[in-house]
């Protein structure tokens, strides 16, 4: 093997060339088993084609599993804009306890909590039922390309380096890993690259939930929350706090360390338990293990003062104490592929429609800022589209993108980047992947109006133009 040098030290090696075992050869290939890559996998799997879900942890569910809320199941205007196969999965998880209503929320619009360690079992659950092969502890880590074709990946797991190849890829990475590889252009954070930082999600019990959200009821001048008006906390069990920020900035003069403008508390399904969302460590680059590691490390750190603070100063937490933290290191923005077409804040905030659309989003742009300890929020009002080209690469063909790593500008991912809409992605993409496959072409050559139709009837909500529907 040669090791070529720079100024002295070792700058890169020569790996011989090798033969590397094609391991399985499917219709449809999903790359990230996140809340995108399920939904893909099982409308890809819905008519019997060979479908296989790779996922590089030891369970299914990303994001879902890290003690968030899901969001975006509602419009602004109050109506259910996500359906279809995102909400047959909430409906598994209802039939266990383990997923509440969509609550509206004025800041949120609507949060609809889950259970993260039900989602590991129903979803998997969900997509074996879909007749999906998944396959875990599999990372990708490179690309088959045949020209401009994508025809594969290559994996590393515990069986060493091997091949899978496929008619149609899925990338659900959430960090564009397949594209990027495939050499589709790619996008990282603001104009100087800053990203949205990441966040360590921890859960405490022994919580009176009771009593934070009657404190913040009754006490409007004392506790002080961002957009949501303090009487909501009156009528609601389940809730998102945002704000208390002179709290915080009691505990810092005092001499502890937030990292945050914002205390943001979840109610868990489980009572007396509550997420909290907290830590934020700025600089980070999801991408690269050595700057994830220095994540991981310091968001830990950030916890133990985080605690004192909501222990000492937010009514309720008196008796909390410390039971998980997530199982990763939340990262809520990396790499976006530049695709056919680019969404962007504009898009977002005037509510628009494309005739492309695959999915209704109402979120609005909710920007944790890369340099400050603060948040951008801004609403449209009603509802945006998605539009297909948004989830179809330039440069790369073979190949569709669902979830937070879709053609979109920084401001615009900020927007498109919570749950309930990664699903309806998944969802679209999946759909897309089997049309292409059944008929033989490309996924950029699908007949949209036949995929919105398919949509349509298969429980999704798309707004299309009048011949669709
Ligand atoms: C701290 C934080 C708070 C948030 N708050 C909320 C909230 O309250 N509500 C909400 O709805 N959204 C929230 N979001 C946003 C939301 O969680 C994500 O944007 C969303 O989960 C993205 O879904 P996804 O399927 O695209 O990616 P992910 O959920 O990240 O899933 C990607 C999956 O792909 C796998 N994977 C990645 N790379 C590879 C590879 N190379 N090979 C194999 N597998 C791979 C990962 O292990 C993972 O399972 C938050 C995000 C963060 C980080």
């Amino acid at each position: 093997m040669a090791i070529t040098s720079s100024g002295g030290s070792a700058a890169s090696i020569l790996e011989p060339e090798r033969r590397t075992a094609v391991r399985d050869e499917v219709d449809v290939l999903v790359v990230g088993g996140g809340p995108a890559g399920i939904m893909a996998a099982c409308a890809a799997a819905e008519d019997g084609l060979r479908v296989l879900l790779l996922e590089s942890r030891s369970f299914v569910g990303g994001n879902m599993t890290i003690g968030l809320p899901v969001l975006g199941f509602l419009s602004q205007k109050g109506e259910q804009i996500i359906r279809g196969l995102p909400q047959q999965l909430i409906d598994r998880l209802k039939v266990r306890n383990a997923a509440s209503e969509h609550r509206p929320c004025p800041l949120h619009m609507a949060i609809t909590l889950v259970e993260p360690e039900a989602v590991k079992f129903v979803a998997l659950e969900m997509l074996l039922d879909a007749g999906v092969e998944v396959r875990l502890h599999t990372l990708v880590a490179g690309v088959v390309k045949e020209g401009d074709r994508l025809r594969g990946v290559i994996t590393e797991s515990k069986s060493g380096r091997e091949a899978i190849l496929a008619q149609a890829v899925i990338d659900c990475t959430g960090d564009a890993d397949v594209a990027y590889r495939a050499g589709v252009p790619c996008e990282k954070g603001d104009e100087h690259g800053g990203m949205q930082p990441p966040t360590l999600m921890f859960c405490l019990a022994g919580v009176d939930t009771e009593r934070l959200r009657m404190s913040i009821a009754e006490e409007p001048r004392t506790y002080l929350t961002d957009f949501i008006p303090n009487d909501y906390f009156g009528q609601n069990h389940q809730f998102i706090v945002v704000g208390l920020r002179q709290l915080i900035q009691k505990a810092q003069s005092a001499g502890l360390s937030i990292p945050t403008e914002r205390t943001i508390i979840i109610t868990g399904l489980r009572e007396g338990e509550a997420w909290i969302n907290m830590t934020r460590v700025k600089r980070v680059d999801g991408t690269d293990a050595t700057s994830l590691t220095r994540g991981e490390i310091e968001a830990r750190r950030q916890i133990e003062d985080i605690q004192r603070y909501l222990v000492s100063y937010v009514p309720g937490f008196e008796k909390a104490y410390s039971t998980k933290t997530a199982p990763f290191l939340g990262i809520r923005e990396t790499r976006r592929i530049v695709g056919r077409y680019v969404m962007n804040r504009d898009d977002v905030l005037s509510c628009r429609h494309f005739d492309d659309a695959i999915a209704v989003a109402s979120y609005p742009i909710d920007l944790h800022r890369p340099n400050d300890d603060g948040c951008t929020l801004e609403w449209c009002g009603d509802c945006y589209d998605i539009p297909y080209r948004s989830l179809l690469p330039t440069k790369v063909s073979g190949l569709l993108v669902a979830g937070r790593c879709i053609s979109t500008t920084h401001e615009a991912m900020a927007a498109i980047r919570v749950m309930a809409p990664c699903m309806a992605m998944g969802e679209a993409a999946g759909r897309a992947a089997r049309l292409a496959v059944r008929a033989g072409v490309d996924p950029a050559e699908v007949e949209v109006r036949q995929l919105q139709r398919e949509l349509l009837e298969r429980g999704a909500y798309v707004r299309v133009p009048a011949q669709v529907g």
